[in-house]
């Protein structure tokens, strides 16, 4: 097994890594870090939960590290992330792991006040941790300065363009000196993300961990057939028996209200997470998740974008996803870094199609418990049918017992 010492890394960044209990460095870690380390440009394609914010951060703390020291520091350092969430949390990794490191980072996200913003910029960053949008308008405004930019990450890439963050990335990187590291990651590498990346990477180091879009191994799949109707009452169910962490996804924000609403109804320790709650709302709702005060988080994608509680252990995909990735995103929650998690997935009547399409992207069959007691034989989808099982026809009532 890899040892990170063996990896190039200084004794300041060893001992964080030990105080926090990582034994051994992930896959991408192992890969990326001694070149990060010299200075080469890299292209991952990894997943949330595989350690790759490790992987471009400890790099650039101890590369940072090694300039001389700047009053006020230049910025040096910066990460594109898709949201505030995963900027957010990006920036307090940035943190814990340069703490025995005099390197100052700083989060920026939209939707709060610039000015402790700009107050924080005036007094100079060492790393900037960013969503496109408020840094362009920051820069645009001369807050910001780039052009001491020596390197440069973009999180979860593909994100950041399903964002329509382009036009937002390509005047930042039009703006960062033209010698520079630049490292860029994506768990999904469409036609996109490869034009960004061919843009923004000079003969790149490429990695991939784990084949392309599959969901982390430590999380069991399984997929339950439930009639619509029935779907709250069973996600209720699940989430009460399941006594850890658990993250519910649901497609729209009102959805996500409405079925925290019957959780906490239930008695759940329940909360929402959605793109129409303040920013002060979310964080507080990831914290109550953190420390144990909620038990339960029902979320849209963009809103649990990134998000990393170490100790999840159950998802819940109360309405599946209309893309592939997006699943894969999901259960990417779970089971992070060798711990095991469940992952479930309500297929109703009307989403078998959703389901043989993630089926067929991932190569994973989802194990189905037709043994649980809200199964209904009606939402198992045809193997001739396309798309949308056989919906209106009640053969067989499903036997539904509480
Ligand atoms: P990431 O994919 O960067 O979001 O990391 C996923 C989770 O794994 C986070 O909770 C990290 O703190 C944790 N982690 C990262 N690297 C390691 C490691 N080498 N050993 C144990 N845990 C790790």
């Amino acid at each position: 097994m890899a040892r990170f010492a063996a990896l190039g890394l200084a004794d300041p960044l060893l001992r964080v890594l030990k105080n926090r209990g990582y034994k051994a460095p992930t896959p991408i870690q192992a890969k990326a870090i001694p070149s990060a380390l010299r200075g080469r440009d890299i292209v991952g394609i990894a997943q949330t939960g595989t350690g790759k914010t490790a992987a471009f951060a400890l790099p650039m703390l101890q590369n940072i590290g090694r300039t001389r020291p700047e009053t006020p520091p230049p910025t040096r350092g910066l990460v594109l992330c898709p949201t505030r969430e995963l900027a957010v949390q990006t920036g307090k990794r940035f943190a814990a792991y340069g703490r025995q490191l005099t390197i100052s980072s700083y989060v920026l996200y939209g939707g709060v006040p610039v000015e402790p913003q700009i107050a924080a910029l005036e007094r100079g960053v060492d790393i900037v941790v960013a969503t496109p949008g408020r840094l362009r308008d920051l820069h645009r405004r001369g807050h910001v300065s780039l052009d001491r930019v020596a390197h440069v990450v973009l999180d979860e890439a593909d994100r950041l363009l399903d964002q329509g963050f382009l036009d937002d990335i390509r005047r930042i990187v039009g703006a960062l000196p033209r010698e520079r590291q630049s490292m860029l990651f994506s768990a999904t590498f469409p036609a996109g993300v490869e034009r960004l990346a061919a843009r923004l990477v000079r003969d790149p180091v490429r990695i991939h961990v784990g084949p392309v879009a599959k969901p982390v191994a430590s999380a069991r799949q399984q997929v339950l057939y439930v009639k619509q109707l029935d779907k709250p009452a069973l996600t209720a169910h699940l989430v009460d028996r399941q006594p850890g962490r658990c993250l519910v996804f649901v497609r729209t924000k009102r959805g996500a209200d409405r079925l925290c609403t019957l959780l906490q109804r239930a008695g759940v320790a329940a909360d929402a997470l959605h793109g129409d709650r303040s920013q002060a709302a979310r964080s507080a709702v990831v914290q109550a998740l953190r420390e144990g005060a909620t038990r339960v988080v029902v979320a849209t994608d963009v809103a649990a974008r990134g998000l990393d509680i170490a100790e999840l252990d159950l998802v819940v995909n109360h309405d599946l996803p209309a893309d592939p990735d997006t699943y894969v995103h999901r259960v990417g929650r779970v089971g992070r870094a060798g711990r095991e998690g469940l992952a479930l997935s309500l297929c109703d009547e009307t989403t078998g199609g959703l389901l043989r399409d993630i089926e067929r992207h991932t190569g994973a069959a989802l194990t189905p418990n037709f043994a649980h007691p809200w199964h209904s034989h009606d939402a198992v989808p045809h193997a001739d049918a396309s798309g949308a099982a056989r919906s209106g026809r009640r053969r067989k009532r499903s036997r539904r017992r509480r």
